[in-house]
């Protein structure tokens, strides 16, 4: 076991009851304040630890092995820190979850750094974790593929032949991740309203989100070296809510024959702290049994999947919502290290810093179905909110919020804390 993780550790400092930040999580995130430029954090319970004042307080000193300097932790994105690679972050974990310990009295006897190294988390602002060199977005839910073969294409093939052989994506737009709380505008595109006009510009009428989980990569090898399945988690960081906005009536003009464009790349809104893979250690689980069987480099061992709970709440201007979603990232049909494994099976190198999104993640129930698309299916079965109002996709002024979050056996809860974007309305 990753000592980080027992579930035995406590901390000496207060955690709130059902906070997704126990000693065993330490997501990172860049956070400021009034007074501090934007700069490295862990997140603990309610408070921020602030990892420049702790080296300049000595406690992350190179002693400790630890290969970082001031410029990393001063840095206004992670990218310095991930580019160390996983050794040097999971020391680093491994150093913070020992100063928080209330078995060490280091950091808590030093009560005179105290107010520079933890901060309340209410009274920080958050900002996009990692400078996203590119992003990928897989498409790796059966249950969604599948829902969208049947309502597009025919009910009886959903799935296109491809679909079982290897994780399908495509590469979208990294300059378009925001971070929660940024506001999202109603895209403008072409659309096509029916079959027989032509087309017409306007604001998007069917703007959509997707409920999905995002990784991030350490450096990787050189072009033209894969990384096999077995390598993988060596160069996954750590993950992400994701919310990657969609306007599907742009998408559906336009997608054929090289896929999503101007429908997805206006944005896609992120959780601020990066939740890393060593802590959610203990929530893998089995996939699904993959048939036909997979060719070998995407043949994997072990628990691949992460069984974290997903939900989506609509808020509506006037103050009411409603939880449209509630799914899990165990439904993974294809899972983070197959595509790690086939992105760079052809030689195509990653940095650090990359982001690989999922692709919606939608459970097999209705009520699980990740994408108001799925879950009006195409707007034929409006959800009826509490305010008498209905909805078919999202309405201008509403907020859309993704949470996620896990109870492990031992009784420890992990979160990602939230991902919540208002849709203003078009210009
Ligand atoms: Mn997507």
């Amino acid at each position: 076991m990753i000592e980080a993780n027992n579930p035995s550790l406590r901390s000496w400092l207060e955690i709130p009851a059902n906070s997704d930040f126990p000693i065993q999580n330490l997501p990172f995130g860049i956070f400021s304040t009034t007074s501090l430029s934007a700069r490295v954090g862990v997140a603990i319970g309610d408070k921020v630890l602030n990892l420049s004042a702790l080296l300049a307080a000595g406690f992350l000193s190179t002693s400790n092995e630890l290969p970082f300097t001031e410029s990393d932790y001063s840095a206004s994105t992670l990218n310095p820190i991930i580019n160390h690679g996983k050794a040097a972050t999971r020391l680093l974990r491994a150093r913070i979850s020992s100063l928080l310990s209330s078995d060490s009295s280091e950091l808590r006897v030093a009560t005179d750094s105290h107010s520079a190294c933890i901060i309340d988390l209410s009274s920080v602002t958050m900002h996009l974790p990692v400078n996203v060199g590119d992003y990928t977005d897989c498409y790796s839910s059966e249950d969604h593929a599948r829902n969208v073969g049947k309502m597009f294409r025919d009910p009886e093939n959903a799935l296109l032949p491809n679909w079982k052989h290897m994780p399908v994506a495509y590469h979208g737009r990294a300059s378009s991740i925001v971070v929660s709380d940024t506001p999202i505008t109603r895209p403008h595109g072409q659309l096509k309203p029916s079959e027989n006009e032509p087309p017409v510009y306007g604001p998007s009428r069917l703007l959509d989100f997707e409920l999905e989980m995002a990784f991030i990569t350490h450096p990787g090898k050189s072009l033209g070296q894969p990384i096999s399945t077995e390598e993988a988690d060596d160069y996954i960081f750590g993950l992400v809510l994701f919310n990657d906005w969609s306007a599907r009536d742009i998408q559906k003009w336009e997608y054929i024959p090289l896929g999503p464009f101007l429908g997805k790349n206006f944005a896609s809104s992120i959780s601020p702290w990066i939740v890393t893979l060593d802590a959610l250690e203990p929530f893998r689980v089995s996939g699904p049994i993959q048939d036909p069987k997979v060719l070998p480099y995407l043949e994997y061992s072990g628990n691949s999947h992460y069984d974290i709970d997903l939900e989506v709440e609509i808020s509506t201007p006037n103050g009411d919502s409603k939880i449209v979603c509630r799914s899990n990232f165990k439904h993974m049909y294809w899972n983070m290290r197959q595509q790690l494994a086939h992105h760079t099976v052809n030689g195509c190198n990653i940095r650090g810093g990359d982001m690989i999104a999922s692709g919606t993640i939608s459970g097999p129930k209705e009520g699980s179905f990740g994408s108001m698309l799925e879950i009006s299916w195409k707007g034929t079965k409006p959800v009826a909110m509490p305010d008498g109002t209905e909805r078919r996709f999202i309405n201008d002024g509403d907020t859309v919020t993704m949470r996620g979050s896990k109870k492990s056996t031992t009784g420890i809860s992990i979160g990602f804390g939230e991902v919540s974007g208002k849709l203003l309305p078009a210009n």
